[in-house]
């Protein structure tokens, strides 16, 4: 499409390959489960799973473990949701939930020696509870297998749906719940699905910390911006503002890029001076960790904060 603007050369990146890449993605096709890395087509994954599986670059050890985020999308590969930035498969009625995903899941992450680790998820709006009893299911069991390992569960907003599904995800036992609003409120009914709403998102982070704090749990929020789809700078502050009201503890931003030609296009090319400005004034509003740049993707380097800022 002519009226795309050009990729600027920051965005381009190496293609993924090494021994660690590999066998990961290996263990996860025997295994039959998905990661939004691949699914989403994540420009980080050669840098995100090359640090796991004991390879060298871009680790930090930790007690036993090897700090590497990968994202590990559960509920299958299908969204009933069809948000028109993501390359995620839609559909009505997606296949039943696989009941051996939260023990498989457990079990690879264990072997692995992850010292972080970021579940994700489709939204599955098929089921009544919105897949909240699998997603807490695989956190509890993967705290069983290993314990000292920090989970982070990018959750769907369980819109029209019992507020007690978020409870329950919120005090399964995870580090860090977060929950992407994903754009500002102007622009969310052309960025996400029609069914997602701005207020709703901030509100399910809200009751989230709300629930674990009632019941003595600890856990940090976390929500994401996408940057160029046609959002103003007033509107950006607001977003930023809401979501402190929400008590959300942690913020990224990164550029949004168009995964094919069917997706909405990309309004514009944020420049990394402008990441930076963000990161100031979200720093200045009071998010305890913010990561903001062209290629930051909402799980990116989220072990590496966790384990520098909040565990020393
Ligand atoms: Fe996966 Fe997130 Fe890393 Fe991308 S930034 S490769 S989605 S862990
Ligand atoms: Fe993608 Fe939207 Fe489904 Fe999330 S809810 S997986 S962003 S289509």
């Amino acid at each position: 499409n002519t009226s795309q603007p050009r990729l600027p050369s920051f965005l381009k990146h190496p293609i993924p390959s090494g021994a660690s890449y590999t066998s990961i993605k290996k263990d996860l096709r025997g295994l039959n489960l998905h990661t939004v890395c691949e699914e989403a087509k994540c420009p980080n994954i050669g840098e995100c799973w090359g640090g796991g599986k004991g390879a060298a670059t871009a680790t930090i050890m930790v007690s036993s473990g090897i700090v590497a985020p990968l994202t590990s999308q559960l509920m299958g590969d299908t969204c009933t949701r069809g948000c028109r930035f993501c390359s995620i498969k839609t559909a009505r009625a997606p296949p039943p939930l696989d009941i051996h995903e939260p023990e498989n899941t457990a079990e690879a992450i264990s072997r692995w020696g992850l010292g972080y680790i970021v579940l994700t998820s489709v939204d599955r709006d098929d089921l009544a509870d919105g897949g909240a009893a699998h997603i807490a299911a695989t956190i509890s069991k993967i705290k069983q297998k290993a314990p000292s390992i920090l989970v982070e569960a990018l959750t769907p907003d369980f819109a029209n749906k019992p507020v007690e599904t978020i409870h329950q995800v919120a005090t399964s036992g995870l580090d860090v719940f977060a929950h992407n609003i994903e754009t500002v409120e102007r622009c969310t009914p052309f960025v996400r699905d029609r069914r997602a709403g701005f207020q709703h998102s901030l509100s399910v982070l809200a009751e989230a910390k709300r629930a674990a704090k009632a019941a003595n749990k600890e856990i940090l929020t976390k929500s994401s911006i996408m940057l160029g789809v046609g959002e103003m700078e007033d509107e950006v502050t607001e977003a930023l503002r809401r979501l402190r009201e929400s008590d959300v503890d942690v913020v990224t931003f990164g550029q949004y890029m168009r995964p094919t030609k069917k997706h909405m296009k990309v309004d514009r090319y944020v420049l990394p001076e402008e990441f930076a400005k963000w990161k100031q004034v979200a720093e200045d509003m009071g998010f305890l960790y913010v990561a903001s740049g062209p290629l930051v993707r909402s799980s990116y380097k989220a072990g590496e904060f966790f384990i520098e800022n909040v565990l020393k």
